[in-house]
């Protein structure tokens, strides 16, 4: 399929999902390139998506290195030492999901870095992720670090979840941006919620998702 039809698909199902949703605000699409070329990603930027995400440092590089006027989203777990190798090119990462990621971007960050705050909400082990108890004072303690701001929570529903259970998971990290935010910490704005996936951004959209991350659907 071209991207172009995918993308006319996806924000139909957009629309509607938005309809049904009680948050009137139109998510960010980010198109998640990391399973497809430099030329393929660029499909995309000519649809008319300029919001990329990558998982991976290698396809972070090549897309940023290659595709002009573009978004850069980090979305994958960052690993401490690659963190000196692309934090001042990411405009939003993703996946900040302990203290000592924190510290590392304190350190090498020549910028504050938009940051979304990883969180498990599942409770799965396999997941990266601060625990939904821990979320409050993990970004209270992020106050000291300047370079980063946090814009919101991100989180991924496992895989094998129904969907009621991931409405559940979705509803929860809504909750918790939203109570963040109430505490109206400079550091920590916590205005966004960065959750759905091709197989469930329209619940996402529903619970009030402000960014969507689209991989296999829009460039499978
Ligand atoms: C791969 C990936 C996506 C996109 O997944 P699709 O199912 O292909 O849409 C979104 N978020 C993260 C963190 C990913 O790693």
């Amino acid at each position: 399929m071209e991207v172009k039809e995918n993308l006319i698909a996806i924000e139909q199902d957009i629309k509607k999902s938005l309809a049904k949703s009680s948050y009137g605000q139109t998510p960010t699409l980010i198109a998640v390139t990391k399973y497809v070329t430099i030329e393929r990603a660029q499909e995309v930027v000519e649809a008319g998506v300029t919001h990329l995400g990558e998982n991976r440092i290698e396809g972070f590089k090549d897309k940023r290195d290659n595709i002009d006027g573009v978004t850069m989203h980090f979305i994958g777990s960052m690993q401490t030492r690659k963190v000196k190798e692309v934090i001042n090119h990411v405009d939003y990462l993703h996946s900040l999901d302990r203290m000592s990621l924190a510290q590392e971007i304190q350190k090498r960050a020549e910028k504050r870095i938009k940051c979304f705050i990883q969180v498990n909400v599942s409770g799965e082990d396999s997941k990266h992720g601060i625990s939904v108890d821990e979320v409050q004072t993990f970004t209270q303690s992020l106050s000291e670090y300047d370079n980063i701001e946090v814009v919101g929570l991100m989180t991924m529903a496992p895989i094998d979840a129904t969907d009621e259970e991931i409405r559940s998971y979705f509803k929860q990290l809504k909750q918790l941006q939203i109570t963040i935010n109430s505490l109206g910490l400079p550091h920590a704005p916590c205005t966004e919620t960065s959750m759905g996936m091709s197989n469930d951004y329209k619940i996402a959209i529903e619970e009030g998702a402000t960014f969507i991350r689209i991989g296999t659907k829009l460039v499978g």
